[in-house]
């Protein structure tokens, strides 16, 4: 008897799985959820964090809509960007819904391809049981920090997480590209050798939009980062208005584009 798929299909049960996932991440500060620049919800797990909560629900909505407007062309669905030893992670939910993750760089970076996964209705799920297993986390077995389900790999100390356990069905699992396989079943597909061609051609049709937007938004997204940043670490805004642009726009991380 397995548990229940969660619908991902509205932006508030998207927004859930988000908060679920990211506030059970070692490294993150604060989870804030919002919905036209107010706060829905918020989880803060380092509490020095919680008065923040309003200032990112505002600030993020404005990032958001700065981005899809300027900088992508409505096509941004989750923004990663850093400061010195902070990093601050967007997701834009869509029907005014967004969420800002902010916590330390290694941390905030994995939670990128599986909040981009919820985002866009493809969480990985157990091909055994069915379990929608984006919301789980798995604890590293080398620095025993907690780490997103997802992930290959451990952004803290670099351990290989490729093979992992579904937490409701037991099933040893590994992550291939963005699906989760049994192993016994990725055994068989090894000896059965190449590629077939509609995999090429997924990967193919996807690499070229990654890099999307990158040159043309990293100096506006500076500056916001920048001035987001500012407001909460209460760097001096003088500095913020002269220095912004520029190494912000070096340590930007990446932005996604949505698929469609
Ligand atoms: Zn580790
Ligand atoms: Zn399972």
């Amino acid at each position: 008897m397995g548990m229940e798929v969660a619908p991902l299909s509205t932006p508030e049960n998207k927004l859930t799985a988000i908060v679920t996932l990211a506030a059970a991440v070692d490294g993150v500060d604060i989870v804030v959820g919002a919905h036209e620049g107010l706060v829905y919800s918020v989880e803060a797990p380092n509490p020095d964090m919680q008065p923040y909560a309003e200032e990112l629900a505002s600030l993020s909505a404005g990032y958001v809509e700065t981005v899809t407007s300027r900088a992508l062309a409505g096509k941004a669905s989750v923004i990663l960007a850093s400061h010195r030893d902070k990093s601050l992670l967007v997701a834009d939910i869509g029907e005014g819904y967004t969420v800002a993750i902010l916590g330390e760089p290694g941390a905030i970076s994995a939670l990128l391809a599986p909040v981009r996964r919820i985002v866009e209705g493809k969480p990985l799920q157990c091909p055994k049981c069915g379990a929608l297993l984006e919301v789980f986390t798995q604890t590293c077995p080398r620095c025993g920090r907690r780490v997103p389900f997802g992930v290959a790999s451990c952004p803290f100390c670099g351990a290989d997480l490729s093979i992992r356990t579904c937490p409701n069905c037991g099933t040893r699992l590994r992550l291939v590209e963005e699906r989760l396989e049994p192993v016994e079943a990725e055994a068989a597909k090894e000896a059965a050798a190449a590629p077939r061609p509609e995999q090429e051609k997924a990967v193919a049709a996807e690499a070229p939009r990654l890099p999307l937007g990158i040159g043309l938004g990293a100096a506006t997204l500076g500056a916001v980062i920048y001035f987001l940043a500012a407001a909460i670490f209460k760097f001096p805004m003088g500095e913020a208005a002269v220095a912004g642009a520029l190494p912000i726009a070096v340590s930007y991380a990446l932005a996604v584009a949505k698929s469609k």
